[in-house]
């Protein structure tokens, strides 16, 4: 019976709630940057393995990722991602303790009734969340290729569901000229100083082309070596990012012509290299709308994202882009507070914070359980990100 199964999911939650938040504070107090989080992995793994779940360790070539599987492989997989890296300097100042703790609940919760249902059920660890991109190495390794759907679930200040975030990446210039005596021979250099201020310039004159949401960002990184040598080498660095990648990809584009330009005005060589950024997210609306309404019977007001909703990237967004996926909010702190501060760290180990988890815990494995209950559900699923790929 449906309603008794919701039921048996949320007492098993509940009936947990001390260990899971043991386990939050642990990984709270242990704060592990990108790439470093082995005390977090392996907490979880061990909790998730004193549950029934097999554990795969270092997937992906990540010594810190790991898969967690637990029923028939054979059918519909449900992949819920745990995130646990820390921030350089700050700790857990993006609560990444606390979606880590629910993935685990959420596992725990479904293994209470998995003989019950077809289909696995799999927490996934991803790495590096806050530079790295664990998600897109783990995406590259095939490690989503066999999975239905992907849920998680992300504190914030706000309950919301259908957040989106900016696609990004990451763009070094280089300008290659050639040095000379600033006083004596000025006229035998070529000023790479010159062809980035040029490229600067070109860059901020697209300005009144941007769409409201396109950002362009960049900084010197190397302007010469001293004031009386013409500089012959210089680089800049760029952040990039739009509400789609497509869009984002145009404006990289544009930014690639506009340092070239630069250069070519002064006789220079100008060099990018584009590092991998991140994918904006796209919000599944039919997992969308079944973890909604659990939140909401779980006592949650939902609220609709503000029109100028702040964005940051995140990694996320690349496993939305294979697999049906959602990346919902839950409230764990005054509107004011935004995320990476010391106000948001201290409620990422609060009683709103815990409370915060075990919710998302629950809505997170009501859903898993409804999607491998009624393959409609995922079917209707992917054909929503199908279109949605399409879009321009
Ligand atoms: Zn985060």
């Amino acid at each position: 019976m449906t309603n008794g199964n919701y039921k048996q999911i949320i007492n098993e939650i509940d009936n947990q709630s001390d260990a899971l938040w043991q386990l939050s504070t642990t990984i709270f107090n242990n704060p592990e940057i990108a790439f470093k989080e082995f005390k977090a992995s392996k907490i979880l793994s061990d909790t998730l393995r004193a549950h029934g779940y097999q554990v795969e360790e270092k997937i992906g070539g990540l010594d810190t990722a790991f898969r967690a599987s637990l029923g028939n492989s054979d059918a519909s997989k449900i992949a819920i991602l745990a995130e646990y890296d820390a921030l350089v300097g700050l700790g857990h100042a993006c609560g990444h303790n606390l979606i880590a703790t629910a993935a685990a609940g959420a596992a725990i919760g479904l293994a209470s009734i998995i003989t019950k249902i077809k289909g696995q059920v799999q927490v996934i660890g991803t790495p590096a969340e806050e530079g790295g991109g664990g998600k897109v190495i783990l995406a590259e390794a095939g490690i989503f290729n066999d999975i239905d759907a992907a849920l998680m679930f992300h504190p914030a200040s706000k309950n919301m569901v259908t957040r989106k975030s900016l696609a990004s990446c990451r763009l070094t210039l280089e300008y290659f000229g050639k040095a000379s005596h600033a006083a004596a021979a000025p006229e035998e250099g070529l000023n790479a100083l010159d062809a980035l201020i040029l490229s600067f310039n070109n860059i901020n004159a697209l300005r009144s082309t941007l769409l409201p949401r396109d950002r362009i960002a960049g900084i010197v990184v190397h302007g010469g070596e001293a004031a009386n040598i013409i500089p012959a080498y210089t680089s800049a660095e760029f952040s990039v990012r739009a509400l789609k990648a497509k869009r984002r990809d145009e404006l990289v584009d544009r930014v690639i012509a506009c340092a070239q330009a630069g250069a070519e005005s002064v006789g220079c060589q100008m060099k990018y290299e584009l590092s991998p950024g991140y994918m904006d997210i796209i919000p599944n609306r039919v997992l969308a709308r079944i973890f909604q309404s659990h939140l909401e019977a779980l006592g949650r007001v939902v609220v609709d994202p503000d029109p100028n909703e702040r964005m940051g990237s995140t990694d996320m967004g690349d496993v939305s882009h294979l697999v049906p996926a959602i990346h919902p909010y839950l409230a764990i702190a005054p509107e004011n507070i935004a995320g990476h501060t010391e106000e948001f760290k201290e409620y990422s180990i609060s009683e709103a914070g815990k409370n915060a988890m075990l919710d998302a815990a629950k809505a997170m494995a009501m859903t898993t359980y409804d999607l491998l209950r009624e393959p409609d559900l995922l079917r209707e699923a992917k054909e929503e990100l199908a279109i949605e790929l399409e879009l321009p």
